[in-house]
């Protein structure tokens, strides 16, 4: 019936109660999405129930069958019936819903499986001597029956949305699905390090595949979390990330969050969980990407698990149906928190760059080639990364190359008795540029190799950002006014903010037309095309969305000028100048990465190197 029908027929409409099995099949269609949403609640469950080891197995992508066994502290059999109705819960006591300490609270869940699949709970509680089972098909709840269990509870949902064709259809393919339990399942794993989980396939019957496996971790919270997040996230997410740990008003952030060097190319494993409960929450990843902004440029985001604890009263779960955003009371400490935290992180490891770097390079230079490794994290385009360069001098005769470096340090100018000293330095004493862009540098022990442009620009930055700190970027007038051309679009975007990049050290005036009089430009980049300048600063303006205002946008904009003044490879420098560059980077934080997040050097010890030779 539509409107209009119902105005002609004049009969009002009756207002009903719905019975029990369609209300929990409307709720069921808010809390069980997919079979992966199912999982969730079920090891949520389990979780709370103070499980050790939790086992989840499925079939056909979790439509055919799920079934989820922990060793938790079970349910009485003459609680099972309750267990299944709506609204019935262990875990909040009267209507306190600003205390909550478990995943579960709504006591919606199993009423809500049971009306969109078969269901059935098998369970022996703590110090009972027998187990008991129960089953609900379609909303029909069965009685309760003895059964065979030794400790905990196992709970089988099958044929899930079997009975609702029309949500059967939205289900993805069973891979995209059982993909999708996985990753509900490493979320939580994550969330519960010293809990043993493991998923398995078993499609077709019997024992199945094991997808995932982690054991209980043990040791104090972080010991034990590295452990885990090892297993999850890969040794490399360990070794190439910083360890966190802050507090502010009485929130705490933990956990750890990747190098800027060890970053991918999409937001795709950045895991934050809220009192140990996984969420997916704008605020908090929009803070993620404020703390890396810096570091990284916009098609790059970082890898992190990071846990932030709060009083529950000061954080409302109840505001999504799948439990998967928060709302904070004072989301504004949350934000600072993780951006400050995170920030003084990387300030503090300004100098680390990715191992994997220094692995992936020696990787390059091994001789006999090696199957490729998994390094996701550095998708780089080979220009800005010579692996050719390192093998070809190979190919030389050995004399040759010895006359080669002869020649090196008298072009240059070294002193070697000067350059004794210098070695004791991090980044060591300039023996050589290659290919007028990458400085060899000896240290104590080791040897560094730097990619001058990158490292520039990271000085440049770090520069414009201190000036502009202070009283705005030094301008300097050009002596003769650059007139740049440019869509009426521009120009006017351009004029806009003009007044607003008077202190990044930028004049710009209309100039009839659709052109721009660039008056002066940052003193630090000396002689620059103005043309290029104002054309990646358009860029830049062009990502600004309503909500933002120019000065959200200054650092960026920074980035790009920065990346104007640096020394372009295909320069030569003199020692002087390098040995120079290499101090400078030592006292600039920071500078273990350019404005991109590429690592602006590597460094190879000598023990890698001798590892290379096989003198070890
Ligand atoms: P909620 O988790 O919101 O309380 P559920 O429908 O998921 O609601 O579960 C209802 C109740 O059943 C829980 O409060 C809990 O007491 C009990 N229960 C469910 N699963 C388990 C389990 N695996 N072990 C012990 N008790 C469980
Ligand atoms: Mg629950």
């Amino acid at each position: 019936m539509n409107i209009s029908e119902r105005n002609i027929s004049g009969v009002l409409p009756v207002i009903r109660q719905l019975d029990a099995a369609a209300a929990n099949r409307i709720a069921a269609g808010e809390v069980v999405e997919r079979p992966a949403s199912a999982v969730k609640e079920l090891v949520e469950n389990a979780i709370d129930a103070d499980a050790r080891r939790i086992e989840v197995a499925y079939a056909d992508g979790g439509k055919a069958l799920i079934r989820v066994t922990d060793d938790g502290h079970g349910i009485a059999a003459e609680q099972l019936p309750l267990a299944l109705s709506r609204h019935a819960t262990s875990k909040i006591d009267g209507s306190d819903l600003l205390n909550i300490h478990t995943f579960g609270f709504r006591g919606e869940a199993l009423p809500s499986m049971g009306a969109v699949g078969r269901l059935s709970i098998t369970s022996r509680a703590a110090g009972a001597d027998m187990a008991a089972v129960i089953s609900v098909n379609g909303g029909d709840i069965g009685t309760v029956k003895p059964a065979a269990l030794a400790k905990g509870t196992v709970v089988e949902l099958r044929d899930l949305f079997q009975a609702t064709p029309a949500r059967l259809k939205f289900l993805r393919t069973d891979r995209a699905e059982a993909q999708a339990i996985a990753d509900v399942i490493k979320r939580l794993a994550m969330a519960e390090p010293s809990v043993g989980f493991v998923l398995r396939d078993v499609t077709g019957g019997g024992e199945g595949r094991v997808v995932f496996r982690a054991d209980p971790q043990t040791g104090d919270l972080f010991a034990a979390l590295h452990g885990r997040l090892a297993r999850i996230l890969g040794q490399d997410f360990v070794d190439n990330a910083l360890a966190i740990d802050a507090e502010r008003e009485g929130i705490t952030l933990t956990g750890y969050a990747s190098l800027p060097t060890y970053s991918r190319g999409a937001a795709v494993a950045q895991y934050l969980f809220v009192n140990g409960r996984p969420v997916r929450d704008k605020l908090l990843i929009g803070a993620l990407r404020g703390a890396y902004s810096d570091f990284l440029s916009r098609d790059r985001h970082p890898v992190v698990a990071l846990f932030l604890d709060v009083d529950p009263t000061r954080v409302d779960v109840n505001v999504h149906p799948a439990k998967a955003e928060v709302r904070f009371r004072e989301p504004g400490v949350a934000r600072g928190l993780i951006v400050s935290a995170l920030r003084h992180a990387l300030a503090e490891a300004g100098h680390r760059a990715s191992s994997t770097v220094r692995d992936a390079a020696l990787g390059a230079f091994r001789p006999e080639s090696q199957p490729e490794r998994p390094i996701y994290q550095m998708e780089r385009t080979g220009a800005a990364y010579p692996q050719r360069s390192f093998t070809e001098p190979m190919q030389q005769g050995f004399g040759e190359v010895a006359a080669m470096s002869a020649r090196v340090e008298e072009a240059f100018g070294i002193d070697t008795s000067v350059t004794e000293s210098l070695q004791a330095n991090p980044l060591g004493a300039a023996r050589a540029q290659l290919h007028e862009n990458y400085i060899i540098a000896q240290t104590s022990d080791g040897v560094v190799i730097v990619d001058q442009h990158a490292a520039h620009e990271r000085l440049v930055y770090e520069k414009l950002k201190r000036q502009m700190a202070e009283n705005g970027v030094r301008a300097q007038a050009l002596l003769i006014p650059e007139i740049v051309e440019l869509s009426h679009g521009d120009r006017d975007r351009l004029l806009e903010v003009a007044d607003d990049l008077i202190p990044l050290g930028l004049t710009i005036e209309g100039f009839g037309g659709s052109a721009v009089c660039i008056r002066e430009t940052p003193a630090i980049l000396g002689e620059v095309n103005a043309a290029a300048l104002v054309n990646d600063i358009l860029d830049e303006l062009a990502d600004l969305n309503q909500t933002q205002s120019i000065r959200d946008k200054i650092e960026a904009i920074l980035s790009r000028v920065a990346c104007h003044g640096s020394i372009r490879s295909g320069r030569r420098m003199r020692a002087e100048e390098m040995n120079a560059l290499l101090r400078e980077m030592e006292a600039t934080p920071h500078s273990g990465q350019c404005n991109h997040g590429r690592p602006t050097y590597i460094e190879l010890k000598l023990d890698d190197i001798e590892k290379l030779f096989g003198r070890k």
